[in-house]
C-alpha cells in the first residue's frame, strides 16, 4: 500500500496533513492480499456491506447539517438585528425578512423529513426508507447549503474570514451536496421510485383530459340526464 500524496480540499485545504486533519489521500494498491482471517463478512459482499453502511450513515449526516443550520440562521438573525444599511438594521429590509422566513420554513420541513425518514427506519428498516432517506440527503444537503450562504451573505467581508466559522460551514455544505451520493442521483433514485406508481394512458389521452371525462360521464350517467331532461 503505498501514499503517493496527501491532497488538499475545500474541506482540509492544507496539504502535508495526512493522517493529522482527517484529510484524503492518493493511495496506490499494489499486489494486495488480504489473509482469509482477516476477511470481514463473505467473500464478495463487499458493496452489500457498504450499502448497508450508507442508509444509517445519510442519516446521520442530515442531523449534523440541522444543528449546523441552526447555528448559521442564529449567526444570520443576530447579524440582522444589529448591522444598520441606510439608517435602519438590516432586519427591516425584505429581502433580509425574506431570507429568515425562507431558512426557517426549509430548516423546519428539513428537520420533520430527518424524523418522517428516521421513524420509517425504525419501524420498517433501513431499506424500506429508501426513497425518504434519499428525500433529505439532496433536501438537507440544500436547506444547509442556502442557510449557510445567507448567513455568509449578511455578514459581507466578516463572514468570508475566519474570524468566523461560516467559511468553514460553507466549505463544509458544499460537499454534502455531493458525498454519499450526489444531488442528482438522490434526486433520480426518488423520481424512479415514485415513477413506479404510475402508468402512461391509454392513447396518450391524459387522464385528467376535460372533453373526454365529460364524454364519458356522460354516458356513465346517461339515465339520469334522460331523466332530468324528461321532467324539463
Ligand atoms: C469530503 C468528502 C468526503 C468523502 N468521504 C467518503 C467516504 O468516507 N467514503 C466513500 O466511499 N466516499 C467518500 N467520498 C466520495 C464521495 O462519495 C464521491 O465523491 C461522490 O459519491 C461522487 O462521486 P465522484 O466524486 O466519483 O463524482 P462523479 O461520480 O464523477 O460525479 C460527478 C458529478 O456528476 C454528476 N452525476 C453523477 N451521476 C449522475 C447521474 N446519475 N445523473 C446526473 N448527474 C450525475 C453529478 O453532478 C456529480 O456531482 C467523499 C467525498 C468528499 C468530497
Amino acid at each position: 500500500v503505498n501514499i503517493v500524496r496527501d491532497i488538499g480540499t475545500m474541506e482540509h485545504p492544507i496539504e502535508g496533513s495526512f493522517g493529522k486533519l482527517g484529510n484524503h489521500a492518493e493511495i496506490r494498491y499494489e499486489d494486495v492480499r488480504v489473509p482469509a482471517d482477516s476477511l470481514l463478512g463473505d467473500e464478495g459482499a463487499g458493496f452489500l456491506i457498504a450499502q448497508h453502511r450508507l442508509g444509517p450513515g445519510r442519516i446521520h449526516h442530515c442531523m449534523r447539517w440541522l444543528g449546523v443550520s441552526s447555528r448559521a440562521f442564529d449567526m444570520l438573525c443576530e447579524r440582522s438585528l444589529y448591522r444598520e444599511a441606510r439608517g435602519t438594521p438590516l432586519a427591516e429590509k425584505q429581502t433580509i425578512q425574506n431570507w429568515i422566513a425562507d431558512s426557517a420554513a426549509q430548516m423546519h420541513a428539513a428537520r420533520l423529513m430527518t424524523l418522517h425518514a428516521a421513524w420509517k427506519m425504525d419501524a420498517e428498516g433501513a431499506s424500506a426508507a429508501r426513497r425518504e432517506i434519499s428525500l433529505i440527503k439532496f433536501y438537507g444537503a440544500t436547506v444547509m447549503h442556502d442557510v449557510v450562504d445567507r448567513a455568509l451573505q449578511i455578514h459581507g467581508a466578516l463572514g468570508y474570514s475566519t474570524d468566523l466559522p461560516l467559511e468553514a460551514m460553507y466549505r463544509y455544505a458544499r460537499a454534502a451536496r455531493f458525498y454519499d451520493g450526489p444531488d442528482e442521483v438522490h434526486r433520480e433514485t426518488v423520481a424512479r421510485q415514485i415513477l413506479r406508481g404510475y402508468q402512461a394512458p391509454p392513447d396518450d389521452i391524459p387522464t385528467e383530459h376535460v372533453p373526454t371525462r365529460r364524454e364519458a360521464a356522460r354516458r356513465r350517467f346517461a339515465d339520469i340526464l334522460e331523466a332530468v331532461t324528461a321532467n324539463d
